[in-house]
């Protein structure tokens, strides 16, 4: 049957019932040809590009009354504005986004849609995207997978959270969906020794070419496999991890145990897949047709390149809410110099991102932290939360309530909770003025106590 998949997925004319599912397709495929030409092109053509991208947005983000304002203060014409200009805009933070959602909408935008992030810093924000987001999406993340050596009809097995409408790859048009991409699922929010073993059986004879995971799942099932003395004989070409902070540690369990190499990722719900690694492993290749990247000194606020310092992206699609100068909470160094590889798109190095925790069901079921972090999409009333397992039988909800939280919210998340936990262990949710932050600065919202050990079905011995 995979044979079978892959041949038709090679085959032009699974390619073109695949391309027809998606109602973007002429427009993927013309953003797709202009960006990837300029992979090879000149630093000078690559920042015209952005440039002439960033005006566009900005005549649309006058739409906005948030912008208009900000714009017109300029006293010149959006064509005529230049990167310097940009870089006196104000940062656009979360709390941005939360108090002025509306002033910041363009009115008009075509096909827009509701979306949610924890971000980095367990402050659950809502925002707008459209159809223009959607294809800067879909280019981003193929230039990205194309970095880490996808080719046409190649097999892909996510190791990945379900979404929360399982329709989408369990009902019969998720299914055929998946088939025709020649992809296949495991879902990282229901992993556990026998899950993931049979996981693995699963994907030993699937034979993928490219795993894509979560940081933390993929070094789980690392673990896991070495703990029982299994060297599995896949991914063929990749392993590319995404969505969290991936430790050295981590990338060297994952080498270790599997055969292929691992690629890191960096974006976020807010702005997507935004840079990847290429061969070389040495930073993460901006996708700058679709992303103006700028690092940012804590202390001055100014712009600076080879020292860490915040992330602030200015994503040049997204016509229904333009995110200007986003501060999205990770740092990062960001490097100018041309890559041993040939490309000219500048690299981001050692980023610090969002760390998330595997945690421990009574029931011997492991779930990755996102889980969790889920339940807060789209929810008033909270600042900011955080999850965490002291012990099997024992998990705290810690929460910096806003305006518009009360103790029904407080109830319904408990019960969302108890769903995934079941009803015998501890849950004790506690309300707070503010979330400590760890030793590292970071903010840890969804955190485990227990070693990695415990999940992995094997005694601790610490
Ligand atoms: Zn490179």
């Amino acid at each position: 049957m995979s044979r079978f998949a892959d041949f038709l997925t090679r085959n032009p004319v699974k390619r073109f019932v695949v391309n027809h599912l998606n109602t973007y397709r002429r427009d993927i495929a013309r953003t797709y040809a202009e960006q990837k030409r300029l992979e090879q092109a000149s630093e000078d053509e690559v920042q015209a590009y952005q440039l002439a991208r960033l005006r566009r947005l900005l005549s649309v983000a006058r739409g906005s009354s948030y912008y208009r304002r900000l714009i017109d203060g300029f006293a010149k014409l959006p064509e005529s504005f230049t990167f310097d200009d940009l870089r006196q805009f104000p940062f656009l933070t979360k709390t941005t986004l939360r108090e002025r959602e509306f002033e910041l909408l363009v009115p008009d935008a075509r096909h827009v849609y509701e979306n949610y992030s924890g971000g980095s810093t367990g402050v659950p924000v809502r925002f707008y995207q459209d159809y223009s987001y959607k294809v800067q999406m879909s280019v981003s993340t193929r230039m990205c997978n194309e970095l880490a050596g996808l080719f046409t009809g190649a097999r892909v097995a996510k190791l990945w959270g379900a979404p929360q409408d399982k329709r989408q790859i369990e009902g019969w048009k998720g299914k055929t969906k998946l088939w025709l991409l020649n992809q296949r699922y495991y879902d990282t929010f229901d992993m556990g020794p026998e899950r993931m073993d049979y996981y693995h059986r699963q994907m030993e004879a699937f034979q993928p070419d490219l795993i894509q995971a979560y940081a933390g799942s993929i070094y789980l099932l690392a673990k896991f496999l070495r703990s029982r003395g299994i060297e599995p004989s896949y991914p063929r070409v990749s392993i590319i991890t995404s969505a969290e902070k991936l430790f050295p540690r981590m990338r060297d369990e994952i080498s270790h145990v599997f055969p292929s190499a691992v690629f890191d990722r960096y974006g976020s719900r807010e702005v997507s897949a935004m840079a990847s690694e290429c061969k070389q492993h040495d930073g993460m290749h901006i996708q700058m047709p679709g992303y103006i990247v700028e690092t940012i000194n804590a202390v001055t606020g100014r712009t600076v390149e080879g020292e860490p310092g915040e992330i602030a992206v200015t994503a040049l699609a997204n016509q229904a809410m333009p995110f200007l100068r986003y501060r999205i909470g990770d740092l990062g160094i960001l490097t100018r110099k041309k890559c041993a590889c040939g490309r000219v798109f500048w690299r981001l190095r050692e980023i610090v991102g969002r760390m998330s925790d595997n945690f421990l069901m009574p029931d011997g079921r492991v779930v990755h932290g996102e889980y969790f972090t889920h339940l807060f999409y789209g929810r008033d009333g909270i600042e900011q939360f955080q999850f965490e397992q002291t012990s099997r039988e024992s998990f705290t909800l810690r929460i910096v309530p806003s305006v518009g939280y009360s103790a029904e919210l407080g109830e319904r998340l408990s019960q969302e909770i108890r769903k995934m936990i079941g009803d015998s262990p501890r849950l004790a949710i506690e309300i707070h003025q503010q979330i400590p932050k760890t030793a590292s600065g970071k903010y840890r919202f969804t955190l485990s106590r227990l070693g990695p050990e415990e999940l992995i079905g094997v005694r601790s011995t610490r």
